[in-house]
Order: C-alpha cells, then sequence, then structure tokens
C-alpha cells in the first residue's frame, strides 16, 4: 500500500469514526433519535430530542431573520404540505421526478444505480439509465452483497396518498417532495395582495418528503426532512445581478452557521447536469466527514415553473411593471437549503476533542447563537440552601433574558457538569458560590477556553 493510499484510508477511517461519534453523542445527550426507534425504527426518518430541536429552530429562525426579517424584498409564506395533484402534474414531479433502481437478482435488495456507481468510484452525474447500466455490465459490477444487479428502472420518489373517505384516481395526493412549489402557486397571491416591486422573493420553511430507495449517511439522505427555499422573481435581463447577490446572501449565512470557508466549495454544474430548464445551478458543497458532498443549491429556473402553472391552471401568471404596460412573466432565481444538512455542517464542523487534566474531552463549539443551551446554571454545593436559592434567582432572571436556552445543572461535581455542558455545546457555565452572597459575582466558565472568570451577575 502506497503512503497516499495509506493517508487516504486513515483520514476515511478518522472521518468515519468522527461521524459515528457525532450520532452517538446526538442520541446520548437527546439531539436527534432514530424515527420510531421503540418499534426497531423507521428507515429515513429522525426524531429530534430536546436539545435537537432547540438547535434546528436556531438555524431555522437565523435563516428566516436573514434573508426574510432583515430584507424587505422577501415575503414569507407557509403553505399547506397536501396539495392538489395538477401541482405535481405541471411542475414535471409525476413524470419525471425519478431516481434509477436496480436490484441485487438473489436477495433483492434494492439500489440507487448511481450510489452503485459511486460506491465503484464511478461519477454517474449526466449518464442516462442506459449508459449506467452498460457501466456496470462492462466493468463487473456486483450489489454490494456481492450478487448480480438487475437492469435499472425509474422509480418514482414521491409518496402517494389519498385525500377523503374514498379513495380512488380521482382522490389520489402526494405528500410535497420540496416546498418550492408551494410558493409558485401563490405568487398570483402574492403579487395582487402586496404589489411588491421586482425583484422580490417568495420564501418558506416546511417539510418535505422523498420515497429515497437508500436512505442513508444518518440525516443526510432521509425520507422526511425540511427544507429552506426562497423563489426570487426577475425581470430575466436582470438575472445575472440577482443569482450573484443570492450567492453572496448564501455565503453570509453559511459563515453565520460557523463553517469554515475553506470547507465551502462552489460547483458550477455543467449543462448535461442540469435540468434542462436550468440556464445556470451552483452547488454548494460542503467537507461532511462522510465526504464532499451537497450541501445546497441555487439554480436560475427560468420561466419554467410560473409557465407551467399558466398552461395547466389557464390563469395568467404575467407581472405588470409598475405604471406601464410590460407585462411579462417573471424568470426565477432559487436558493434551496436543506436543514438537515445544514444541521450536519455545524454539527461536524463543531465537533472538538481535546486533552484537559489528563483526560480526553469532547466538546461541540456551536457558535453562541446557535447552541441549544446558552447558559448553564449551578450552585456550587446543591445541599446548601442558601446557595440553591440565589442560583435558582440568578436562573429565573437569566431565562427571563434567554427563554428557552438556560439550563439548570445541579448534578455530579462542578468538573462532570463542565464535561456535560461542553459535549452539548453550552458556550457559558455560571456557578454560584459562598462569594456570589456577599458581592453579587459569580464563576462563569468558558467553553472553548476553559477559562474562569468572576463576573458581576448583572453583567452576564
Ligand atoms: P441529492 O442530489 O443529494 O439527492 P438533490 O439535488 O435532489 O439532492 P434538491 O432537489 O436540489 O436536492 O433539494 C434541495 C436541497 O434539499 C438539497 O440541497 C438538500 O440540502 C436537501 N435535500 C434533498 N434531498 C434530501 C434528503 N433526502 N434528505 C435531506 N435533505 C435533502
Amino acid at each position: 500500500m502506497n503512503r497516499h493510499v495509506a493517508n487516504m484510508e486513515k483520514g476515511f477511517l478518522m472521518s468515519q469514526a468522527k461521524m459515528e461519534d457525532i450520532i452517538s453523542l446526538c442520541k446520548r445527550r437527546g439531539f436527534i433519535y432514530q424515527g420510531s426507534d421503540v418499534y426497531g425504527g423507521l428507515s429515513g426518518t429522525w426524531d429530534y430530542g430536546p436539545l435537537g430541536v432547540q438547535l434546528k429552530r436556531n438555524i431555522m429562525n437565523l435563516w428566516w431573520r436573514m434573508f426574510v426579517d432583515e430584507r424587505d424584498d422577501i415575503y414569507g409564506v407557509d403553505a399547506a404540505i397536501l396539495m392538489n395533484p395538477k401541482v405535481w402534474k405541471a411542475s414535471g414531479h409525476v413524470d419525471t421526478f425519478v431516481d434509477p433502481l436496480c436490484e441485487d437478482t438473489v436477495n433483492h435488495r434494492r439500489y440507487r444505480t448511481d450510489h452503485i456507481l459511486k460506491d465503484n468510484g464511478i461519477d454517474a452525474d449526466g449518464l442516462t439509465m442506459e449508459q449506467m447500466d452498460e457501466l456496470i455490465a462492462e466493468k463487473g459490477i456486483k450489489s454490494p452483497d456481492g450478487n448480480p444487479l438487475s437492469k435499472s428502472r425509474t422509480f418514482n420518489m414521491m409518496f402517494k396518498t389519498s385525500v377523503g373517505a374514498t379513495e380512488s384516481e380521482d382522490s389520489v395526493a402526494y405528500l410535497r417532495p420540496e416546498t418550492a412549489q408551494g410558493i409558485f402557486t401563490n405568487f398570483k397571491n402574492v403579487v395582487d395582495s402586496f404589489y411588491p416591486d421586482l425583484p422580490f422573493g417568495i420564501a418558506q420553511q416546511g417539510k418535505a418528503f422523498r420515497n429515497e430507495i437508500a436512505p442513508r449517511d444518518f440525516v443526510f439522505r432521509s425520507r422526511e426532512f425540511e427544507q429552506m427555499e426562497i423563489e426570487y422573481f426577475v425581470n430575466p435581463e436582470k438575472w445575472q445581478e440577482a443569482f450573484d447577490e443570492l450567492l453572496k446572501s448564501t455565503h453570509e449565512f453559511l459563515e453565520a452557521l460557523g463553517l469554515d470557508p475553506k470547507n465551502i466549495h462552489e460547483l458550477d454544474v455543467p449543462p448535461e447536469d442540469r435540468a434542462h430548464y436550468s440556464k445556470k445551478t451552483i452547488d454548494i458543497e460542503y467537507d461532511f466527514p462522510i465526504g464532499k458532498e451537497e450541501l445546497m443549491g441555487i439554480a436560475y429556473r427560468t420561466d419554467f415553473d410560473l409557465m407551467n402553472i399558466q398552461r395547466v391552471s389557464g390563469k395568467s401568471m404575467e407581472y405588470t411593471i409598475k405604471g406601464t404596460n410590460e407585462k411579462f412573466v417573471p424568470h426565477v432565481i432559487e436558493p434551496s437549503f436543506g436543514v438537515e444538512r445544514a444541521l450536519m455542517a455545524v454539527l461536524s464542523s463543531a465537533y472538538r476533542e481535546d486533552e484537559q487534566n489528563g483526560s480526553k474531552r469532547v466538546y461541540l463549539a456551536l457558535p453562541e447563537h446557535l447552541a441549544p443551551v446558552k447558559f448553564a446554571v449551578s450552585p456550587l454545593l446543591k445541599n446548601k440552601p442558601e446557595l440553591v436559592e440565589k442560583a435558582r434567582e440568578i436562573y429565573a432572571n437569566l431565562s427571563k433574558k434567554n427563554p428557552g436556552r438556560v439550563m439548570w445543572d445541579d448534578n455530579g461535581n462542578i468538573g462532570k457538569r463542565y464535561r456535560r455542558q461542553d459535549e452539548i455545546g453550552t458556550p457559558h457555565c455560571v456557578v454560584i458560590d459562598f462569594q456570589t452572597l456577599e458581592d453579587d459575582t459569580v464563576t462563569v466558565r468558558e467553553r472553548d477556553t476553559t477559562e474562569q472568570r468572576r463576573v458581576k451577575v448583572e453583567e452576564l
């Protein structure tokens, strides 16, 4: 084995270890559990525990603040998950939202053909299903269990359900596979209610569902997940400047998540790999512990979606420039973020191990504005009522200023409390001792440096 391969394997093993460590920390400390765990789980679903839900909300609220609240050109909506099936016919999802599926001919396990190729070192982007099958035959690629693979067929990723008391072709509905269509279908409503100047955007956050053939890599590829999407409507002549501005804002958001720019990569998707209607797509990839993978994407989708709605609904999607008779169907730039992938990037960038007083310490160096718990409050000794009373008073005051972000922690000795709080990323541990009773100062111990300072209570 040459040194390069050995190092690559070492790197791979280290990153695998890191992923497993993160998954185990998430479960142990109440961030993320396997969905329906008590019944043996349901593949591709995850439940957020008390700390995970807070971290996820902090990420989603930051996004909403930066893209909706702090801008006057982007409006928020919250559309229904169940939509008229015509939406998915018009958008092309019913016919083309498919992945290539192949099957182990012996044990009938199913795989995504492009993933089988990827796992064998072949990039399948831009290949047709027939080309993928030819490569599998040519290279003699077998299933992970060593058996021959069937030819591929397409598999539609939308979950089908039925609306109302009778099940028939007319009652079919789909769980939305993206939040974007809930925005496009409200384009006319927002224009009629607000008549915003172009360019303007509409944003939505919410659940999306995809029947992924092979969910994998923790929350990275789930069957139920959340998206944060914007459709930004523009005059077609001015698409490029809007694209550049949204790309810049995207990088600002990723920076606010605390992600190191050296782990963020822009992939200018070549024409043969883009959707046919897209004139430009940039995938933002991130160096996850599982490798460099798509974190989010930003695409110039032309007028494809609004024109489809106009064609199928028969309603005009034209926008009239104020004070003129100039009318056209706006073009659109779509930044599309996945919440789980953002969360996984945040966790893997924050995960650290170091040594303190001769033993290994695990901590999450989360940015303060994202950490689920901002302050942990403890009395130095829990059997001294005067310390407990003072600590409860400080805890109540801090909780009022930071609702939901302050934790009471009086279990075990102080050293153990610090380690527990480090592991969940709490930046500040506040300890109330006898001196507090005299001069109203507390010890604040900082997570990253482990330094302790004496601070006046009112300065917290
Ligand atoms: P991939 O190629 O990885 O399957 P995609 O290109 O199909 O992703 P989009 O349709 O562009 O993804 O969806 C926009 C974003 O939604 C992605 O960048 C990702 O962050 C998120 N996303 C998509 N599918 C999943 C999933 N199964 N689980 C978690 N997040 C997802």
